[in-house]
């Protein structure tokens, strides 16, 4: 069978198809993705308009361009699956109606799709079917969550998430801090592998002896490395930028893995995910893979490209579903930029 899936929830318009075959394993055939990401640069984050109109823009050409690299017409697709939520609203809907329109026009099936059990579903396109349950780990620019996953076709529980800033949100924030561009991730992780993480001890948020849960926090550290770098040129001393960076990602990372390796430990799951475009930064996945391998967990990956927002992984969860029998959404679904992570299919 083959299933299509559409993203639009944010700033990247993605359209992926992949093949479901009889033994439920997943092949990809097509990730197109088309990114409005530089005409919100200058803004240092996502303008929800302009991310719209862009995606109405993109939709079509992308679905053309992922068809042609398929090497399939519309007409031999089984099944369609979109991101239903959650994400901006008004980018939602030009997936949401998008996905409508194709799948009435060859009267298939139509999955109203969580976005983040996609992230997680994602890495099933790189390493095969997921054990379960595994514990995730979603870290992306407006989500920072551990999750329970007992079936990735319907039981995911959030088990703790940030009380503030996502991850992501972090890196981009003290990129500007920093003079670094935007999205941040990409230039702090560079500048980080020229500096000392040891440099400055910035603080572990929610890590105290009383912080038992798997919450996170990250605004105190988005603070605290600007008040470093105010006072350093206060006193009109060059600011150690590698230095900041590295001593940054040191606790982004630290806190990061630290709570998600005591969640498997105590949930007693063996197997843990990354995912999201935090799960493309060199030093979580480094220090991840040090903390599971102390702990006997076994860590997946995927790779940058199927870690940020992509049509593939809605494609896989629409996949997953269809291998599990679940019903289509109904025809009237909407979109839904609140949707809670533990509801995975509309
Ligand atoms: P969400 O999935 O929560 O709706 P989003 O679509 O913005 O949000 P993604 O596209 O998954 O999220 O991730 C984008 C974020 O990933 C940005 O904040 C960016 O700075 C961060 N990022 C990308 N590469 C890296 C990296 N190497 N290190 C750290 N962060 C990174
Ligand atoms: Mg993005
Ligand atoms: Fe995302």
């Amino acid at each position: 069978k083959i299933i299509l899936g559409i993203e639009s929830s944010c700033d990247e318009t993605g359209v992926g198809i992949v093949r479901l075959g009889a033994d439920g394993g997943l092949e990809l055939l097509a990730d197109e993705v088309a990114s409005s990401v530089e005409q919100h640069a200058r803004f240092g984050g996502v303008v929800p308009e302009v991310a719209s109109r862009a995606h109405l823009e993109a939709m079509v050409p992308t679905m053309g361009r992922a068809l042609h690299a398929a090497g399939i017409a519309l007409t031999d697709v089984d099944a369609f699956a979109v991101t239903a939520g959650p994400g901006l609203a008004g980018a939602l809907l030009v997936g949401v109606s998008a996905a409508k329109a194709y799948a009435a026009a060859v009267d298939r099936p139509l999955y109203g799709v969580n976005h983040l059990a996609g992230h997680v579903a994602a890495d099933t396109l790189q390493h095969g079917p997921l054990p379960q349950p595994c514990l995730a780990l979603l870290v992306s620019g407006g989500h920072t969550q551990l999750l329970l996953v007992e079936d990735i076709a319907g039981k995911i529980t959030e088990i703790g998430s940030t009380i503030d800033d996502a991850a992501g949100e972090a890196y981009d924030k003290v990129a500007r801090v920093l003079d670094l561009p935007y999205p941040g991730g990409p230039p702090i992780d560079k500048m980080a592998k020229q500096g000392d993480p040891n440099a400055i001890a910035f603080p572990r948020g929610l890590t105290g002896p009383r912080d038992a849960r798997f919450d996170f926090s990250f605004s105190g550290l988005k603070t605290a490395v600007a008040r470093w770098v105010e006072a350093r040129e206060r006193d009109g001393e060059p600011v150690p930028v590698p230095d900041v960076a590295a001593s940054f990602q040191e606790a982004v990372a630290d806190v990061l893995t630290a709570k998600a390796v005591r969640a498997a430990t105590e949930l007693g799951v063996d197997t843990m995910v990354i995912s999201g475009g935090v799960a493309a930064n060199s030093r979580l996945s480094g220090l991840a893979a040090e903390r599971c391998a102390a702990a006997g967990i076994s860590l997946r990956v995927p790779r940058p490209r199927l870690c940020t927002d992509n049509g593939a992984m809605i494609a896989a969860l629409g996949a997953h579903l269809v291998a599990a029998g679940a019903e289509p959404s109904p025809p009237d679904f909407g979109a839904t930029p609140g949707l809670p992570v533990d509801t995975v299919l509309l």
